[in-house]
């Protein structure tokens, strides 16, 4: 779909409302705010898509912020992260913009508020202040620390500023109402001491300021218009609006913030948090595992940057928390690539097949197609000889007339290739079949313009010529919890659902043609799926991702079920 095309979404209605009462279009400003404490993951995609999307549609600036206020979670690796991945997407920033540039300035202004009786230090313990909390029906107590003088506040956030303390033993919070409905609105803490050093800062500071002030102040910093945020901060906004009034002039843009359904995905987790411990225990290889929902895993895995924003395009933007199922981002890989890739034959469970009337040392090289959908791919070479490889699972002695692939006695077409016909078998003593005899029809081949090669038989199989074929490592990927929601169970850990088979490791058989093939290529082994080359590859050694099957298997296994 056009984006132009599409209905407006409720966050362009918001604006489009809000151009309507007079805010300049030339105002408009937005930012994506990612804390740089993991990888992006699909959830992001959503909220990467929808900011740089407004960019786009409005001829707006879009800044790239980092929320970097937590310096013990947060590294340089994580902003290199981020930053490649966006552009990966396909989207370039304004500016790039960090938190941690605005800490003077925050600083600043909370010695104002200390100055104007809205701020005080608090020197209790997290539990004693935990306790005066109150419950949203109750209002909560007051601390005795509320009413010292300024001078002392002064002389202690500066001492707190200076290193003079222990982590915990003092706060800063904002003045606000104990009494308030909204919790958040209960003095809430707006720096906390950290003896840590910041992955930009260093050790200038040991006083960091929390995310409700610093973030609405930074938006206000960059100008942003409308800053758009997950549900989760709803209840945030009053707080937001509270430190905006303390700080804002009158003839600056006032930043407005709204919020937006955070995007879950079926059998997976989507946080960092989470993704993170998947890491540290080594259930995954890493951030990039390609088994992981992060945007470097999907990138590995061989997905295409149209392929997630179409995804993200397509699932829109909603009010309330979903889950979507991932057969809706698989299904806009399959599309993508089934314009892109190129056709290639492999085999990754190998039966072999000898054409008893095909001289042993001919071997003969048949053209195929790159891509049938598409003329401009062109052509290839593949060898075809007496001895190859098809599918274990393509012959059966005797099968049903429903099964259309090799038995006994009947034909199909080898692609792009001749017609056989299957004669006889062997086994070993298990009685595992590990030989097809068959006879070929010479006057068969594909494309040869013969009557034979236009014979119509049911299948069609893919096949390697096993003298030239190529092997390699292939990775076939499933998914990587077993549960549809693995982190929503109120008795249980999501990682009580990990799928202990979600990759298995085999050898592919393929044409000789990828002997070439270079990391992130991306090929459909024909009647197989989609593939791609992995980062692991060597010249020595190459090694497949399966990307995604050619149907929905799952669908099919879970209406069974
Ligand atoms: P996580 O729990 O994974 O760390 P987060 O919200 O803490 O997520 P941030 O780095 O703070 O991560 O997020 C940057 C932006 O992306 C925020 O505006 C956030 O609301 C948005 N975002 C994060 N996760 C999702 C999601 N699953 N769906 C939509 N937007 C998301
Ligand atoms: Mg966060």
């Amino acid at each position: 779909m056009n984006d132009t095309e599409r209905p407006l979404n409720f966050i362009e209605h918001i604006i489009e409302e809000d151009l309507k009462n007079g805010f300049s279009n030339e105002a408009l400003r937005f930012r994506f705010p990612p804390e740089p404490n993991g990888y992006l993951h699909i959830g992001h995609a959503s909220s990467i898509c929808l900011n740089f999307g407004l960019g786009l549609r409005y001829n707006a600036p879009v800044n790239l912020r980092f929320d970097d206020t937590n310096p013990a979670k947060e590294e340089q690796e994580f902003v290199d992260a981020i930053k490649r991945d966006v552009e990966w997407l396909g989207y370039k920033w304004d500016t790039e913009r960090y938190a941690s540039d605005y800490f003077q300035q925050l600083y600043d202004w909370a010695v104002a508020l200390i100055k104007a009786g809205k701020a005080y230090v608090d020197s209790q313990t997290s539990e004693e202040m935990a306790n005066q909390k109150g419950t949203p029906t109750e209002p909560g107590t007051e601390s005795p620390y509320r009413n010292r003088s300024v001078e002392e506040n002064l002389s202690l956030f500066e001492a707190m500023k200076a290193g003079d303390f222990e982590e915990g033993q003092h706060v800063l919070r904002a003045k606000i109402d104990m009494t308030s409905s909204n919790m958040l609105m209960r003095d809430p803490i707006m720096y906390r001491v950290l003896h840590k050093a910041h992955h930009r800062t260093n050790t200038d500071w040991c006083i960091y300021p929390m995310y409700d002030w610093t973030h609405g102040e930074s938006d206000y910093i960059e100008q942003v218009s409308h800053s758009l945020c997950t549900l989760e901060f709803a209840m945030h906004r009053e707080l937001y609006d509270w430190f905006l009034d303390q700080v804002v002039d009158q003839n600056k843009i006032r930043p407005k913030q709204r919020e937006f359904a955070r995007r879950n995905l079926s059998h997976t987790v989507v946080s960092k948090r989470k993704l993170a411990k998947l890491v540290a225990e080594g259930v995954v290889t890493g951030w990039d595992d390609p088994r992981m929902p992060t945007i470097s895993g999907l990138r590995r895995r061989g997905y295409s940057p149209e392929s997630i924003r179409n995804f993200a395009d397509t699932i829109g933007i909603a009010k309330r928390d979903n889950l979507i199922d991932v057969s809706l981002l698989e299904f806009q890989v399959r599309d993508h690539l089934n314009k892109i890739a190129p056709r290639v034959m492999g085999v990754l469970d190998p039966l072999k097949v000898v054409i008893t009337n095909y001289p042993e040392d001919k071997e003969e090289w048949i053209t195929a197609e790159n891509n049938p959908g598409d003329e401009g791919a062109g052509n290839r070479e593949v060898p075809f000889s007496r001895e190859l490889y098809i599918e274990k699972a393509d012959f059966r002695e005797a099968a049903n007339k429903k099964f259309f692939r090799l038995k006994l006695g009947h034909e199909v077409r080898l692609k792009n290739g001749y017609i056989i016909k299957a004669e006889s078998c062997t086994k070993d003593t298990d009685g595992n079949i590990t030989e097809v005899q068959c006879t070929y029809d010479p006057k068969s081949k594909s494309g040869s313009g013969t009557e034979e090669s236009l014979r119509k038989v049911k299948g069609t199989l893919h096949w390697v010529s096993i003298k030239h074929a190529i092997t390699a490592e292939v990775r076939l990927y499933d998914r990587l919890f077993t549960d549809e929601s693995p982190d929503t169970h109120k008795d249980k850990d999501f990682m009580d659902f990990i799928n202990p088979d979600s990759l298995e490791v085999i050898t592919g058989y393929l044409e000789p043609s990828l002997k070439t093939a270079k990391i992130g290529d991306q090929v459909q082994f024909q009647r197989m799926g989609y593939f791609c080359v992995d980062t692991d590859t060597t010249p020595e050694k190459l090694i497949f991702n399966r990307t995604v099957g050619l149907r929905d298997s799952w669908a099919k296994i879970e209406q069974k079920n």
